[in-house]
């Protein structure tokens, strides 16, 4: 009997120290950090300068050829893009976040652009208005893909849609503005550019293509064996070695364009040669999407010769409006550029981009000052030629100091008890470490003479008729003298 209380006491034991075992894991774990989810990052602020500067660039290029901004929510109905880029893609057959929301409707985080571009354009009937329509974006997109180096399951693009006009002018100029957008940032790309004819002389392409490579079906990849009955053409730009041999020998989309489609096709090539582009015509490029058709572009940076990670790319999409129910016979073209794949380019060939200039620090010792300081810094910071920066925060005017060091600004206000009193302050030349009192109502105009001066690379010479100029960044024990309280910080800079 008492050997078996013990053994229940024991038992009961261990299921305790399970449960308590349980309780600390679960605790544990509430306590792991928190990281971003899988291909999904953070993008820091010491790279921000970078895709600023892609955004900038983009930015310009809507405005130098007419394209105006939309943003559409990163929600939207799965059926827009199950009906606008089909539903044998990739994209909609595996990559799509999609769920249900509590109202019961079926969402996505949108894979792509170009549907919700077309669904604004239909809802907001803007076919009553002049064509093309001419759309820039630029945000985040999602899609479920493999986690592999270079993509990422948010990812950003910007790009352009030209919406209600059939001229192949706008074609090339799409090329050119994807091109430009390229070139502006420093970096080298070849245009790969095809025509995957209309509705009408695709069909008849496939029909040829899959009886190709039906008599090799064994050579293929598995995906390509899905490819061969569901979405033929992508037959073409699989990067398996061995389908790659195949296609080689494949037959040609351009050789079975209609005349109209082959008419289309060469004005735009015509247009290339004389904007003096340089492209390439590659038939292999297909483009993954349901609602492509006639011209289709990439864009591969010049070292990138298999196009393994294509910077861009777009093209015609002539049925896309009536897909998603708008108005008959609607064509459209439009691009779109990876700003992910664009910035590591850019820092894969050291292309430099200009850190955010400070000109301006706005320095302060003692409380009076602090307080006199922080009036005027939001009086001089919507002055609209110059930037400033300040530490309020910090008492220590050495310490201000060697961050208005470090933010390399090229001059320094600094405000003390004296200064205050006398309605004065203090610019110091941080390069030339020389320094001069100037009085407080009177900064932003003598701010703005200097700095004007600055830019145009003269050198200022402020104390020009003075004989003790001096070019080092070090105080000048006089200066200290002179500077009453401020002296003693100031020394130790
Ligand atoms: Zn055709
Ligand atoms: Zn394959």
């Amino acid at each position: 009997m008492l050997k078996k209380k013990a053994i229940i006491s024991q038992k009961s034991n261990k299921t305790a120290e399970r449960k308590t075992g349980k309780a600390v894991k679960k605790i544990r774990r509430a306590k792991k950090n928190i990281a971003t989810v899988t291909g999904m990052r953070d993008i820091l602020p010491q790279d921000q300068k970078y895709w600023e500067k892609v955004r900038q660039v983009a930015k310009q290029i809507s405005i130098d050829y007419g394209y105006d901004r939309i943003d559409t929510p990163v929600l939207e109905l799965t059926e827009l893009f199950v009906r606008g880029v089909g539903a044998q893609t990739d994209i909609v057959e595996k990559e799509m976040f999609s769920f249900t929301d509590q109202g019961g409707d079926n969402l996505v985080l949108r894979p792509e652009f170009t549907a919700a571009a077309v669904r604004a354009y239909i809802q907001h009937g803007m076919l009553n208005q002049i064509q093309p329509v001419k759309f820039f974006y630029l945000g985040p997109l999602f899609r479920h893909e493999k986690p592999q180096s270079g993509r990422y399951r948010q990812f950003f693009q910007f790009g352009f849609e030209a919406i209600g006009e059939e001229n192949p002018a706008l074609d090339a100029q799409l090329i050119l503005m994807g091109w430009n957008s390229l070139n502006d940032l420093g970096i080298e790309s070849v245009i790969q550019v095809n025509s995957i004819g209309c509705m009408s002389c695709r069909e008849e392409y496939k029909k040829v293509l899959v009886k190709y490579y039906k008599a090799k079906a064994k050579l293929l990849c598995e995906s390509c064996k899905t490819r061969l009955t569901k979405n033929p053409l992508r037959l073409l730009d699989c990067k398996e070695s061995g389908c790659q041999e195949l296609k080689d020998d494949a037959p040609q989309i351009l050789d079975y364009l209609d005349d109209n489609c082959k008419e289309h096709f060469m004005k735009v090539v015509g247009y290339l040669d004389e904007l003096d582009l340089p492209y390439v015509l590659n038939p292999y490029i297909v483009r993954g999407l349901d609602y492509y058709n006639r011209t289709i572009f990439e864009y591969w940076a010049i070292d990138d010769v298999e196009g393994k990670n294509a910077l861009g790319g777009g093209g015609r999409y002539d049925g896309l409006v009536t897909m998603l129910g708008g108005r008959e016979d609607t064509p459209a073209c439009g691009l779109a550029m990876g700003l992910d794949r664009i910035v590591a380019k850019m820092r894969e060939k050291n292309i430099e981009v200009p850190d955010k200039r400070v000109d301006v620090f706005v320095a302060q010792l003692g409380d009076a000052a602090k307080k006199k300081a922080m009036l005027m810094y939001e009086n001089l910071r919507p002055n609209g030629s110059f930037t400033i920066a300040q530490a309020f925060h910090k008492d220590s005017l050495k310490k201000q100091l060697e961050l208005a060091n470090k933010m390399k600004v090229k001059f320094t206000l600094i405000i003390g008890q004296k200064e205050v009193g006398e309605g004065t302050i203090m610019l110091r030349d941080m390069q030339g470490g020389v320094q001069e009192v100037i009085d407080f109502n009177k900064i932003e105009k003598e701010l703005k003479k200097r700095l004007e001066k600055y830019r145009e690379g003269a050198v200022i010479d402020l104390t020009a008729d003075e004989e003790e100029k001096e070019s080092s960044t070090e105080i000048p024990e006089e200066d200290v003298a002179d500077l009453g309280d401020l002296g003693d910080d100031l020394a130790a800079v």
